[in-house]
């Protein structure tokens, strides 16, 4: 296993730190003479998506420009090693046509038309809404709605501070579903495997190639094969993880849990669990199922009834549902109880993200790890909190005390974060209005699925008072705002970074490189878009900013929050804003750091990163604290509670920690789930998809017996679609681009441009002898797509897929989307409500600042897929369910390739249908959602119940 080491010994090769101020390397534009380049090399984090690896910036010392970046060595997650998107930075902050000042636009909505203006005014103009907002009462119609974050708490901290409940997030779009299918569990919303210690290792979808953590993950998931570790992977299809598998397990998607419980019950059935574990360390004795009640009788008759309870699940059954052979499922069962607490497992999006039910698999997966004792162990599954490190500010704001139903309605009392997906809908039946709108690296008309009816809502000043776009590339969704304001990329900004990569916890530090570097030069700024290119600034700046703007004199109470902790009344900056983090709640960097005659503050400016500790497992099992003890008492379930507060539980005698569940152990039996009128989900169960063969049938009018309509909406298709059903997965990542800003990165794009209809050559056969290239017509329920066919065996039969990171547009035929990755496109409004969008010309090469430009020799944008879905929200996680049932058919004779029509009435007729799925609130005590689930930017208690008991 690769282990890391400060000293960058775990690299081959990279440059010693003590060389970083004056590295040397011979110039490759000379070549072939010997001709050296002084760089100074600065480390900061990548931001092209999750993981947050460690980017050293190379600054040619003649140009002052950043020539290159590579991996950082000393950052411990990603030990010097990137993604391709890493080093693509390069292309972003060189791309000539980014947004560099601020703009407002100066015609219509959309209309395109847009002058520069000035950070001043921005603010004047924002902080006056925002201030009469706030002081009418009215604080909820502020919202702030974040794509990528790529930064922790700074935006919890300034809501907070303005006292309004207006954060939303893309999450329900993203990973809602596994989300809850995890914290049922254990509380903890994420996995933290420990790929690199793991016997076995089994990944639902992509995830070694393409998946969350992607780079810090899979060199581990690569260390622990290499160690000796078995791969499986459930994927429909062959991915290049599933490529890399000692098992490709081609599930029919959405029927993944049906396989895992199939293998719970050859564990079960085989006595090959760990009763010790399940015994101590789940909520057994609460279970009630099939009229079976545990408490008071034995743990053996508890396994009895769960043996009985799972009968129904046999390997014939699973393979019935899925296609995986019976075989194959009771052999990677019975490796996966060998490897016993080393067996290790990943499941984000995929079958998650993709099916109604898709918190499932995640209740499903964890029983496999419950099973074999496999949670909290060397090689096992962890919890996301217990890697991840989060620490603390000065001064932190009260919680909010209202509560936004645009943000958190009453419908969907179980989800996980914000029902972001479905704002349109809800403010077109009238549930609210927003007043000042901050999208921040975000772009829902292109990210989201039923992008028009986005679009409907920003036009529509009525809807949407004001909005600014906070981004550093333009969007399709920018061209709708009022303000386009340019954010820095890797390189040009301050954020804090932690994920759980591994079994321990790290800090990284983002820090706009050319002003570290002028500022070490003696030069200094007040703001960092004095440093970077044009007036590119940073979130940080700009919400401190802000808030000064909202209130000037102090007199809302705002102030005092973006107040300097060292110079008091003074307005606080970014230096004093980490120095006092570094200085006050990383344990033991301030004592590293002095070791190096540094402050903190200057260690993280030099190395980037810190490790704040590792090999952490196990933290269930840590002692209740001697303060907590004291005055406690033990309740009659083993809970040990101090002033009514759960603070740990008993288990074989000893009070620990525990988990931060009600019952403080795994709960293997979910009362929430009862409480909160799902009585049938309180076990991990199999609940079958929206695009499972019986709905399917379903929509041509013949359901069978596996149809439900109280868990499950019927399709209704639009009178013109025409062709045979099947299903389409819409949401595989390519490994070199995201999600939205890499339009201008031109390596990365010139590398992948296509995104066709992947088509089993069983079902081409059937479509009357498809050929790679051929024309199709994909409708959905809303309308429809076309675009070419690729004929691959690399897909289970039934399924058709299309990746997501293509099919980029733009509406001027000269800016918005960089033209090397989008089509120019004639958009129309051909009816109410009915919107036609054909391609008028794609890429080509063209001139520009950049003379790589006029190379570009593809002549493909894709075709954007996602906006011909209509929103799907699961009626228990609220997450949207990407996956399409569609109908195929060859393109007729007056489509084009890129052409798309999509009915938003139809999109909000398919909205209340699945609406009508859910089970709402109020739940017990008149509450809007359980108080022990977390919420993002959590309110004060009050304002958790609809009515006061
Ligand atoms: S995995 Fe790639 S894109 Fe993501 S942070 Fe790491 S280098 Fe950047």
């Amino acid at each position: 296993m690769t282990e890391f080491k400060r000293d960058g010994s775990h690299l081959a090769y990279c440059p010693p730190v003590e060389k970083w101020d004056d590295w040397v390397e011979l110039d490759p534009q000379a070549w072939p003479r010997r001709v050296e380049k002084h760089y100074s090399l600065v480390p900061t984090i990548c931001f092209n998506c999750e993981s947050a690896c460690g980017l050293l910036a190379y600054v040619d010392k003649e140009t002052g420009q950043v020539a290159k970046f590579e991996g950082n060595p000393m950052h411990p997650a990603s030990r010097g090693r990137l993604c391709a998107k890493g080093p693509a930075t390069i292309n972003q902050i060189h791309d000539p046509d980014r947004v560099l000042y601020p703009m407002k636009r100066s015609g219509a909505r959309g209309a395109g038309k847009w002058a520069r203006t000035s950070w001043d005014e921005v603010l004047e103009t924002f902080g006056t809404r925002i201030r009469k907002a706030i002081q009418e009462g009215r604080g909820e119609d502020v919202m702030y709605h974040v794509g990528r974050p790529g930064h922790d708490f700074i935006m919890e901290r300034t809501l907070q501070a303005w006292g309004i409940d207006g954060h939303n997030s893309h999450t329900n779009v993203c990973s809602s579903s596994a989300r809850l299918g995890y914290l049922l569990w254990h509380y903890a919303d994420r996995p933290s495997p420990d790929h690199a210690n793991a016997r076995f290792i089994l990944l639902l979808s992509a995830h070694l190639e393409s998946g969350h953590y992607f780079n810090p993950h899979a060199q581990r998931i690569i260390d622990g094969k290499m160690a000796g570790a078995k791969l499986a992977v459930m994927d429909p299809r062959l991915s290049n993880t599933a490529s890399m598998a000692d098992y490709w397990m081609p599930t029919y998607p959405g029927t993944e849990a049906a396989v895992l419980l199939a293998m719970a019950k050859v564990i079960l059935d085989e006595n090959r669990f760990d009763a010790i574990f399940v015994k101590n360390w789940t909520n057994w004795e609460e279970l009630e199922v099939d009229g079976f009640r545990a408490q008071g009788q034995s743990f053996d008759a508890l396994i009895e009834a769960l043996k009985k309870h799972y009968a129904q699940f046999t390997p014939q059954f699973a393979e019935k549902e899925s296609g995986v052979k019976a075989e194959i499922i009771v052999k990677t069962a019975r490796e996966i109880a060998t490897a016993g607490s080393r067996f290790a497992s990943h499941l984000w999006r995929g079958s998650a993200s993709g099916n109604l039910g898709g918190w499932q698999p995640a209740r499903a997966l964890m029983l496999l790890h419950v099973l074999t004792g496999s949670v909290g162990t060397e090689g096992g599954h962890n919890l996301n909190a217990w890697n991840k490190f989060v620490p603390k500010t000065f001064k932190v704001p009260p919680p909010q005390k209202r509560w936004n139903e645009l943000l958190y309605p009453q419908e969907w009392p179980l989800c996980t974060h914000e029902m972001s997906f479905l704002l349109p809908h809800f403010l077109k039946e009238g549930r609210g209005r927003i007043e000042a709108y901050f999208t921040r690296v975000f772009n829902p008309v292109w990210t989201y699925p039923d992008g028009f009816s986005w679009i409907e809502m920003l036009r529509d000043e009525q809807k949407v008072g004001l909005h600014a776009a906070l981004t550093p590339t333009w969007s399709e969704t920018a061209w709708f705002a009022d303000y386009v304001l340019p954010m820095g990329f890797s390189s040009e900004r301050h954020d804090l970074m932690s994920q759980e990569s591994y079994a321990g916890k790290w800090i990284g530090f983002r820090q706009p490189v050319n002003r570290v570097l002028r500022e070490r030069a003696g030069e200094k700024f007040e703001y960092t878009y004095q440093a970077n290119p044009g007036e590119v600034w940073e979130e940080d700046e700009f919400w401190i900013n802000l808030s000064w703007a909202i209130d000037p004199d102090g007199s809302m109470g705002i102030r005092q929050y973006f107040e300097s902790p060292y110079r008091p009344g003074q307005k606080l900056t970014v230096d004093e804003y980490y120095g006092w983090i570094f200085e006050n709640s990383v344990p033991g960097l301030p004592e590293t750091a002095s070791k190096e005659g540094l402050t903190p503050l200057q260690y993280m400016r030099k190395y980037g990163a810190f490790e704040v500790t590792r090999d952490v497992y196990k933290q269930n099992e840590k002692p209740v604290a001697a303060a907590d003890l004291a005055g406690s008492k033990v309740e009659s379930n083993g809970v040990v509670t101090k002033d009514g507060k759960p603070v740990g539980v008993m288990v074989d005698n000893n009070a620990v920690v525990g988990y931060n569940t009600p019952s403080r152990k795994l709960e293997l039996f979910s009362k929430t789930m009862a409480d909160w009128k799902w009585p049938e989900f309180t076990l991990p169960e199999y609940y079958r998809s929206h695009i499972h063969r019986s709905a399917q049938a379903a929509s041509m009018g013949q359901p069978g017996e596996d149809f439900d309509p109280q868990y499950m909406p019927v399709v209704e298709w639009p009178k013109d679609a025409h062709g045979d059903v099947y299903t389409l997965l819409p949401i595989f990542r390519l490994p070199n681009l995201i999600h939205t800003r890499s339009g201008n990165a031109k390596f990365l794009y010139e590398i992948s441009h296509k995104n066709p209809l992947w088509v089993n050559p069983v079902d081409a056969r059937k479509l009357g002898g498809v050929r790679t290239g051929d024309l199709m017509k994909v409708h959905t329920e809303i309308g429809y797509f076309v675009l070419h066919a690729w004929v691959t065996e690399g897909l289970t039969p039934g399924v058709v897929a299309c990746s997501h990171h293509l099919g980029r547009w733009r509406i001027n035929k000269e800016d918005q989307v960089e033209r090397m990755s989008s089509a120019w496109v004639n958009l129309k409004e051909v009816g109410k409500g009915q919107w036609k969008m054909r391609q008028l010309e794609s890429v080509s090469p063209y001139e520009s600042a950049d003379r790589e430009t006029s190379r570009v020799w593809w002549s493909d944008a894709g075709v954007h897929q996602d906006i011909t879905f209509p929103v799907h929200p699961d009626p228990v996680s609220g997450m949207h369910c990407w996956h399409q049932m569609v109908r195929v058919e060859r393109a007729g004779a007056d489509d084009k390739y890129g052409d798309i029509f999509v009915d938003t009435n139809l999109s909000f007729a398919v909205y209340q249908r699945w609406k009508a799925l859910a089970r709402p609130a109020p739940g017990p005590g008149g509450l809007r959602r359980p108080l022990w689930i977390p919420r993002v930017v959590r309110p004060e208690e009050a304002a958790y119940y609809i009515k006061k008991p």
